[in-house]
């Protein structure tokens, strides 16, 4: 099968929003995360309303075993991944460093760092021996900035860029581009839920400004993956019109709605 885009986290937010997408686009999905019922409600959504196969890949990006033997798990006509977007990955908690949660730390560094290069060492030798493929990793403005009581969350997404860099000097030249994106707030994703645990209050941190939304990051994965074979776009940096940067941002009122 041609066209195969594997996403990571594609049960929520960003992710989902850029399976969407392709999906429309025509493309064949594998669509990975935690939670298969969502998966594969995904999936009959996306292939009644598309003319495209869907397969679904239920792991948890923490666990080597599982992502090896989902990828092993794949038919053989699933086997050429055409681009894998490293998406799956999350904040734990928002405090200050000698406050902190050792599992929080854990989590972060086990899901968006150990997570991401795992899945990716699992999919790119195939890559390489096809001399084809694209990979684009779902950084953050934390990626190239660091805020109070971010610590460990920013240290991760610093960890992606340069890991987006070290892939992109090996594997230049076998024919693969490597991308990312780093977008500041996105709201209409889970992830303020998760990293306050539930606590709707704590999570309430887009009611004063408009921020990005996840149809906006989707957009840039898409256009990443559909410039001319010669084009490789290194990174995408941005924000919601209301925000300059990590500390930075007009919260006088959602202004753009
Ligand atoms: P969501 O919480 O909405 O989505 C996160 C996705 O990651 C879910 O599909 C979840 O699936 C998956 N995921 C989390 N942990 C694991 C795990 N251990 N194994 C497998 N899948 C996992 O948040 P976003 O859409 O916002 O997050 C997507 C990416 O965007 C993340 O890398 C995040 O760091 C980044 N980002 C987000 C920003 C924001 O403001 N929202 C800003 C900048 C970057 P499931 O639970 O089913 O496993």
């Amino acid at each position: 099968m041609d066209n195969i885009v594997m996403i990571t986290g594609a049960t929520s937010g960003i992710g989902k929003a850029t399976t969407l997408q392709f999906a429309e686009l025509g493309y064949n999905l594998i669509i990975c995360g935690r939670r298969t019922e969502r998966l594969t409600e995904l999936q009959d959504q996306l292939t009644t309303a598309h003319n495209i196969s869907v397969h679904c890949l239920t792991f948890d990006v923490r666990s080597a075993s599982q992502i090896q033997s989902a990828l092993k798990s794949l038919p053989q006509e699933w086997s050429e991944i055409s681009i894998l977007i490293n998406n799956a990955g999350l904040a734990m908690g928002l405090a200050e460093f000698h406050e902190s949660d050792l599992e929080h730390w854990d989590t972060m560094i086990d899901t968006n760092v150990k997570g991401l290069l795992t899945v990716s060492r699992e999919v790119s030798p195939q890559m390489v021996a096809n001399k084809a493929g694209h990979i684009i990793n779902v950084c953050s403005t934390a990626g190239h900035e660091v805020y109070p009581k971010g610590h460990v969350y920013c240290a991760t997404k610093h960890a992606v860029d340069a890991i987006t860099q070290g892939m992109r000097l090996d594997l230049h030249k076998y024919n693969i581009r490597v991308s990312q994106v780093s977008p500041a707030h996105v709201e209409d994703t889970e992830f303020a839920a998760v990293r306050f645990e539930g606590n709707k209050e704590k999570a309430k941190i887009y009611e004063d400004f408009n921020p990005l939304k996840s149809q906006d990051v989707a957009e840039l994965i898409v256009f990443i993956a559909t410039r001319p074979p010669h084009v490789n776009i290194q990174d995408i940096l941005v924000m919601g019109t209301q925000q300059a940067n990590s500390t930075h941002i007009d919260r006088s009122g959602r202004v753009h709605d």
